[in-house]
């Protein structure tokens, strides 16, 4: 156990999340519902989270605390939008499913065929790991066959096709991630290199014939942010034409976050099929897949590929959806987005420079990485060169002056609409102390007076507590 461990694990014997963690692990697997919710990357007890109110979220002991999380991607309005919840509280009033059709799905999907020229019919599912699950099975059923080629690092959900990493450089043949996952059906998936052209020719001059599709995540986010090179979504269109298999972009982080019309906006690229999520529901269990007509008329019941949900288009889920695309619709809304988040990237590239710490950050929009320890990340050989200790250390700092960044190295942090300028100059402030405490190899020592001082009293604990 590193020091770390034992000082952060120490210095909150008897706060209300210390409290509730422990009740949850003994009900609920890892004590979370999702596992980077347990902050095993930095160590520590999660924080139990009471309420958010536009970038800001309270824990159970009502800490207030400036949140780079945003649930992972979907609350680029920030917390507790009052539209959003009156929509909610609207459409919750009227029934909360029906298990048949409504008006407000046919709206939705009028309105994301409108800014999403590449999908001319869509489905709404209830999550991103269902919409990425579904499109590979369309994009079986469609070209009649069996491969799927995914990207080291990228992540669509944990659906078995997709749960499959790659060893170090290119693995032809996928290995399951997880115990439960076929090896015969994770060895239908092959794995090629972001940024890295070459790597998925060699995959298609092998198995050309045998790949149904292409799925990528246009701006990686689940590796930390890493852009597209230039060249490299051009050449994915090029080869799945060239190779009759369909290209699916998985804009599930993506979609709304980068322009309203997602990554293929800014960088013209038309896929086959696009996965949505997270933005789209307005902080609600929605997500979908749509693409061009003659593939999704496929779907049951059209045609013969299987899809379905209960819940599927929930129709408080979309009510909240459709708020939220409103309310992006507004003119100014992405620039505004740019303009905070290029601050904050200035302003933690400058207190880098300042103190002389080496790290580099990734930023595409309102999406940012800070990867510890190197020079530049263009792949995710590069991002695993990063100092993951460090890191844990940044994001304790961070958390000790109150701000909720992402609680692992290979996330994104995201900037919404309700971060003022004033919550970025608090965190590049915050950014600063750290960083000079951490250059002068003091950080642990800095909590620790720090927490006397709030009268803490922190001790050595006499054996290591978990
Ligand atoms: N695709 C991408 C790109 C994602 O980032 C995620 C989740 N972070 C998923 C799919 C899965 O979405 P969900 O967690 O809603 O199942």
């Amino acid at each position: 156990m590193s020091a770390l461990d034992v000082y952060v694990n120490a210095r909150m014997p008897n706060t209300k999340s210390t409290v509730l963690f422990t009740r949850a692990k003994r009900k609920i697997p890892g004590g979370v519902n999702s596992p980077v919710r347990a902050w095993k990357a930095v160590s520590g007890t999660p924080r139990f989270i009471a309420r958010g109110k536009r970038a800001y979220i309270f824990d159970a002991d009502n800490k207030k605390y400036l949140d780079f999380v945003c649930s992972w991607g979907p609350l680029i309005l920030g917390h507790a939008n009052a539209r959003i919840i009156k929509a909610v509280a609207t459409a919750a009033q009227r029934g909360t499913t029906f298990g048949a059709p409504t008006a407000l799905e046919v709206e939705l999907a009028e309105r994301v065929t409108r800014l999403y020229p590449s999908i001319e019919k869509i489905r709404l599912v209830s999550s991103g790991t269902e919409a990425a699950m579904s499109a590979i099975r369309l994009a079986r059923g469609y070209t009649e066959r069996e491969k799927i080629v995914k990207f080291d690092g990228c992540y669509h959900g944990h659906s078995d096709s997709m749960l499959v990493k790659a060893g170090s450089g290119i693995a032809t043949l996928g290995l399951p991630d997880s115990p439960g996952v076929l090896r015969r059906v994770a060895s239908e998936t092959l794995v090629a290199r972001f940024n890295d052209s070459d790597s998925v020719r060699r995959l298609f001059a092998k198995h050309g014939s045998a790949i149904a599709a292409i799925i990528v995540e246009p701006i990686c986010g689940n590796m930390g942010v890493i852009p597209p090179d230039p060249e490299f979504l051009a050449d994915l269109r090029a080869i799945t034409r060239r190779h009759g298999a369909l290209l699916i972009f998985d804009e599930v982080i993506t979609g709304f976050r980068v322009a309203r019309g997602g990554a293929q906006e800014i960088y013209k690229i038309k896929p086959d099929l696009t996965c949505l999520g997270k933005i789209l529901g307005g902080g609600l269990p929605l997500a979908a897949f749509g693409g061009a007509r003659a593939i999704m008329d496929l779907l049951a019941p059209e045609g013969p590929v299987y899809q379905a949900g209960t819940l599927s288009g929930n129709p408080v889920a979309v009510a909240a959806g459709l708020e939220m695309l409103a309310l992006l619709s507004r003119p100014g809304v992405y620039s505004q987005l740019e303009r905070k988040s290029r601050q904050l990237e200035s302003g933690l590239n400058d207190v880098l420079t300042k103190v002389g710490l080496k790290a580099a950050i990734n930023r595409v929009g309102s999406m940012l990485t800070i990867f510890f320890g190197v020079e530049s990340v263009t792949n995710v050989n590069h991002a695993r060169l990063s100092d993951r200790a460090q890191f844990a250390r940044f994001f304790h700092g961070m958390l000790q002056r109150g701000i909720y960044w992402p609680p692992a190295q290979f996330e994104a942090a995201f900037v919404s609409l309700a971060h003022s300028d004033g919550d970025i100059r608090k965190t590049i402030q915050a950014f600063g102390d750290w960083a000079r405490a951490e250059s002068r190899g003091c950080t642990l020592r800095t909590f620790m007076l720090e927490a006397i001082e709030r009268g803490e009293h922190w001790r050595p604990p006499r054996s290591p507590a978990r």
